[in-house]
């Protein structure tokens, strides 16, 4: 029996669930670690695990292996040692390895939010301003002109240039432009302060 054999014969996946902090539900039903959700779909069977949600899948140590962020044979021994199964691995795994990989992951996810957020900015005010456009047009030559068709016609083309180029900057770039989309942030939100949306 190999030492992955063993781990997955002496822990079963619920107990490395709930022990590294997932909650599990009536049925064995979890709330997936793996994609955001309200209502649990990740199911836990005594073998294996399966999200119908995002379809993650897998056996206990490829469950700690995602969540902590560790190498197959990292995961083996970090449940060896927690569950204290006294299998004998050579040595505990490398704490300051998995920290650091810990935290490159967290990294990663929280530039993506940021991006994410940023993106989100420029479609608001770029949808906005596409709406204004076509809501606010004169209907008539005598129409009196709508300062909202006017601001739009003026900052349309500028929000969607932002829009679409903003996807093509590499990340040092898009840092520099994040000052600029704050700036375009407080402008959205005055535009509908003041024009009462
Ligand atoms: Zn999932």
């Amino acid at each position: 029996m190999t030492i992955f054999e063993e781990v997955k014969e002496l822990v079963d996946v619920e107990a490395a669930a709930r022990h590294y902090g997932v909650e599990v539900h009536r049925g064995n039903m979890a709330l997936c670690p793996f994609h955001r959700e309200r209502h649990p779909s990740c199911k836990l069977y005594a073998d294996h695990y399966y999200c119908f949600g995002c379809q993650a899948h897998g056996d206990d140590i490829r469950l700690v292996q995602e969540l902590l962020g560790l190498t197959p044979i990292e995961a083996v021994k970090q449940i060896n040692s927690d569950f204290g199964l006294g299998l004998d691995v050579d040595k505990p795994p490398d704490m300051a390895a998995v920290n650091r990989r810990k935290q490159e992951i967290a990294e990663r996810k929280a530039e993506q939010a940021k991006i994410e957020r940023i993106y989100n900015i420029l479609l608001r005010y770029y949808t906005l301003l596409d709406r204004y456009k076509i809501r606010f047009a004169p209907k008539t030559p005598d129409d009196e002109i709508d300062g909202r068709f006017v601001y739009a016609l003026q900052n349309i083309g500028y929000a969607e240039y932002m829009l679409e180029t903003f996807n093509r900057f590499d990340k040092e770039q898009q840092e520099e432009i994040k000052l600029e989309v704050d700036r375009i942030e407080r402008e959205y939100k005055r535009i509908l302060y003041e024009w009462g949306e």
